[in-house]
């Protein structure tokens, strides 16, 4: 679609239901606020996301070690990281419908649930922890906090990295895995979920380096954005004015992405200074020093973080991908998914599902691009509502077998995006 502005969070949900990709948590039961289920084209688009983040950032790269930390972690964390004290959203209740909001969020004149003016007291800060309880006594000391970002658990690894690997300054810990926020007002789809996905870097540098190497971040950034198919004219980079800085960070990036309910964050790149392991140190009193091996003096690395959400990252991907176009006098819907990402990169089907001859060679094919490929059997309803149904579901290419087949080896094969079809050898195909 040429005018981005037009794909409405609509068009997403409802594709994302109808197709399988993006159910409500617990629908069943008249679901839970801020979950949501990925379903069987839902859970695979994610994985290749995160498959794609864990190779472009760890597998492919030198500098890079990745670890997977548990999500309960001894609540002493989230002391020293300042989560139980600050991490923290202003919440305000309305006086006449008793609805909850965050006030940074709404016009506090008027309640957008009821529409009572001037019906909100004092802001107070509530905290986003889940709490829970680990083990049989619910008291003070068996008090547990879900985590609510990855990234304390890659720093409290820091020093078992740095003592089993010895990695050489600069050098990053990649972690990928659920976060829990108790957010007050869950909204927008997926965007603000109350469980969610992050994939967080920790790369620690020396602090000489920091302006050189955030800029390479940048780099990288964009580099991978536009692999998973994000449109980058939807991405902008919003520079954290220095008056909104977190007070150890020296600079931030939120990028923020286009979205159907506006401009919004998609992830963050900060310069964290040596703020966290300056924490954990003094906190644990265990020294979390660097030791360079030219034997210059010990110190205490700085950190610049790349901080993604998964969530947030396929709403921007599908959002990106939402194409329409007409075909034939028709309206058509189709996700322009670049090839890897695509949950089903193949479908394959024999032009008619009751001649044997063409189901036994279509089953040949398909098992052959199976070997390598994610590929989808499809043969319900005609040719046109097959292709339509890959259509929506962002599959890149159509192998249909048909009767030429069986003379001369060579199948269809149409393409998504120009709706073209080429008679390929099946040799060529796989
Ligand atoms: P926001 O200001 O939107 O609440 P944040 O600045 O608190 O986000 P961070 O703490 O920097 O977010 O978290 C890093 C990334 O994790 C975000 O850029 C986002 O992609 C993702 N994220 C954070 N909160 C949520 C959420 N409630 N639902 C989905 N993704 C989230």
């Amino acid at each position: 679609m040429a005018d981005k502005d037009k794909v409405s969070l609509e068009d997403i949900v409802s594709l994302c239901k109808r197709r399988g990709f993006i159910f409500q948590g617990s629908e069943v039961y008249g679901g839970l606020a801020g979950t949501w289920d990925y379903g069987p084209l839902g859970v695979t688009l994610k994985k290749n996301l995160m498959n794609l983040w864990w190779k472009t950032f760890v597998e492919d790269r030198d500098d890079m070690v990745g670890v997977d930390a548990a999500i309960l972690m001894n609540p002493k964390t989230w002391q020293a990281s300042g989560h139980v004290d600050t991490f923290t959203d202003p919440l305000v209740e309305c006086s006449n419908c008793k609805g909850r909001f965050r006030e940074d969020k709404i016009d506090t004149s008027k309640c957008p649930a009821c529409g009572e003016k001037d019906s909100f007291g004092e802001a107070r800060q509530f905290n986003l922890m889940f709490e829970t309880i680990a083990g049989p006594v619910a008291d003070d000391d068996s008090k547990v906090y879900i985590r609510p970002e990855t990234a304390q658990g890659i720093f409290t690894n820091f020093k078992n990295v740095v003592d089993t690997l010895y990695p050489e300054v600069p050098f990053g810990i990649a972690q990928a895995g659920k976060a829990f926020r108790n957010e007050i007002s869950p909204r927008d789809f997926v965007f603000r979920s109350r469980e969610f996905e992050q994939m967080e870097i920790e790369y620690f540098i020396n602090e000489s380096d920091w302006e050189r190497l955030f800029e390479q971040w940048r780099a990288d950034i964009k580099a991978f954005l536009a692999e998973a198919g994000v449109n980058a004219e939807q991405v902008h980079e919003l520079e954290v004015p220095a008056d909104d800085l977190a007070h150890y960070s020296k600079r931030t990036i939120d990028y923020e992405f286009e979205y159907p309910h506006g401009k919004d964050e998609l992830l963050g790149l900060a310069y964290r200074t040596d703020f966290d392991l300056g924490n954990i140190q003094r906190a644990s009193g265990k020294k979390m020093e660097y030791r360079p091996k030219d034997g210059s003096p010990a110190f205490v690395p700085h950190v610049i973080e790349p901080s993604f959400g998964v969530e947030r990252l396929v709403m921007a991907v599908l959002c990106s991908a939402y194409s329409e176009d007409e075909q034939n006098g028709e309206k058509r819907v189709y996700l322009k998914l670049p090839e890897n990402i695509a949950p089903v990169k193949y479908c394959v089907s024999p032009l008619l599902k009751n001649k044997t001859e063409l189901v036994e060679k279509a089953r040949e094919v398909y098992t052959k691009l199976r070997e390598n490929n994610s590929v989808m059997w499809d043969d319900n309803g005609n040719i046109g509502k097959r292709y339509r149904r890959q259509d929506e579901i962002g599959t890149p290419y159509c192998v249909v077998i048909d009767f030429d087949t069986l003379e001369d080896g060579t199948v269809t094969v149409r393409d998504r995006d120009t709706t073209e079809q080429k008679r390929v050898k099946i040799e060529d195909l796989i």
